[in-house]
């Protein structure tokens, strides 16, 4: 990989996929953050339908960190993790309520410390809520990676710290979603559509996959 051909990669994703944007449904930072914990292992459509709910009886952290914990894991059975993410969300606003005044803090650190939050979702908030360049790598954006040749690894921080060394930072955030959306549209996991692939010529896995 070099910054040249990752601009050409760039450039061809952007023909392929010419608006990407978040597929969660969300109005607010907390409403992100909340919906991004649910998302893990999960798609976002269904997350959407969960938040849709979960949102119109406790949007804030004050109404989230007082609710029951059934009564959540009732109604984000539908995401799975069920027991794990409804403590997390119930914990996540308790710290947003009591350390930040409810309000989510708009950096990697302090973002990381809250409940059931990872790197990869302290950087899609980052990236997605505050416009403030990041990196994250789900799966997608692993998989896409280690296809088109940023790197060779299942560590998603090896993968992050690639994708930042050849993509601008000025192109970090749209990088991300344009990955997210070759990965799950077209690059797919098993299967991916490689016959009519644009980007064969850089794909490392082409002739696997063909
Ligand atoms: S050729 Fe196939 S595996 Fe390679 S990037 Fe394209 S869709 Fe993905």
């Amino acid at each position: 990989m070099n910054k040249n051909i990752s601009n050409e990669i760039i450039t061809i994703l952007e023909e392929i996929i010419p608006n990407p944007v978040c597929e969660l449904d969300y109005n607010n930072p907390f409403e992100l953050l909340i919906a991004t914990i649910l998302s893990q292992q999960t798609k976002d459509k269904r997350v959407n339908e969960v938040t849709k709910i979960l949102f119109s009886k406790y949007p804030n952290p004050e109404s989230l960190m007082n609710a029951q914990i059934d009564e959540v894991e009732k109604i984000i059975a539908p995401v799975g993790l069920g027991k794990m993410k409804s403590k997390n969300i119930i914990m996540a606003s308790k710290d947003l309520y009591y350390k930040y005044n409810s309000i989510v803090p708009s950096n990697l650190d302090d973002l990381m410390l809250l409940s059931g939050v990872g790197r990869k979702t302290a950087s899609v908030v980052l990236a997605e809520a505050f416009k403030i360049p990041a990196v994250p790598v789900d799966t997608h954006v692993l998989r896409v990676s280690n296809r088109l040749g940023y790197a060779k690894s299942d560590n998603p921080l090896v993968v992050e710290e690639a994708l930042k060394k050849y993509i601008p930072k000025d192109k970090w955030i749209l990088s991300h979603h344009l990955f997210i959306h070759f990965g799950r549209y077209k690059c797919l996991s098993k299967n991916p559509m490689c016959s009519e692939c644009k980007l064969k010529e850089y794909c490392k896995e082409k002739n696997k996959n063909l």
